[in-house]
């Protein structure tokens, strides 16, 4: 009764390329819906991030006579023009003793590994403040000179006006001259269509691969968020009063 390994029937070579093929054709099938279905919850966390800086900034405000902080200091220029890549930033800055529980909410967990392809260094943070939030500077002489929002009981629609953004650390032709570098987003002269200076992030659920093409999470200065295109930079970003 002994059975001879030979009458055993095996999977001829054949039938195992083609199991290997079926098996190839799945993960093509499913890796990219699961890669986007990542990229889907990471900008969510992205998003959810800039409600935890919000917050921050309220308990800010209600311990600075209700100024908020200011978008060049609320984290510092070390290592200009890479503060994004700097812990020192983070901790000199006017937000680092409400965040110190949350270090995590400055960095959009997207970025860092876009900034890794495009700039090769390890980013501490990339969300950025609103510029037009800025105490003003007259000797600027340009539409940055304008900045003057010193209480966000000034604006008009907080459901309206950009507080916090992604920003790309690659340039946008026509759309951005600077890349990401000191934290702050300025989108340049409304009136002035050749006036660019940053732009709000496109690195969110890309098309093609094309960096230049997706989203941006925009937290508003109520405290919602919005994904936004590129596209959409100065309109979310320039208060009603400079329109
Ligand atoms: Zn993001």
């Amino acid at each position: 009764m002994k059975r001879s390994a030979t009458n055993r029937r095996a999977f001829t070579l054949i039938e195992l390329l083609v199991v290997v093929a079926i098996i190839v054709a799945l993960l093509a099938i499913l890796l990219p819906s699961m890669g986007r279905a990542i990229a889907t919850a990471e900008m969510t966390v992205c998003g959810t991030r800039m409600k935890q800086i919000h917050i921050a900034m309220l308990a800010y405000v209600a311990d600075n006579q209700r100024a908020h902080p200011h978008p060049q200091q609320w984290v510092t220029l070390d290592s200009y023009p890479t503060s994004w890549a700097s812990q020192k930033a983070l901790e000199d800055g006017q937000l680092w003793r409400y965040m110190q529980q949350m270090q995590d909410a400055y960095l959009c967990p997207t970025f860092k590994g876009v900034a890794q392809q495009f700039a090769g260094l390890e980013a501490k943070s990339s969300i950025c403040m609103n510029v037009w939030f800025g105490h003003g500077n007259p000797a600027a002489g340009s539409w940055l000179g304008k900045a003057t929002l010193t209480r966000w009981t000034e604006v008009r629609r907080p459901g309206s006006l950009m507080l916090l953004s992604d920003e790309n650390p690659f340039t946008v032709p026509n759309y951005s001259t600077h890349a990401i570098n000191n934290l702050a987003m300025g989108p340049g002269d409304y009136h002035n269509p050749a006036s660019h200076v940053d732009s709000i992030g496109s690195f969110h659920l890309p098309q093609q691969g094309d960096y230049a093409t997706g989203l941006s999470n925009v937290a508003f200065v109520d405290g919602h968020v919005e994904q936004r295109t590129i596209d959409d930079t100065k309109e979310v970003a320039t208060p009603d009063i400079y329109k």
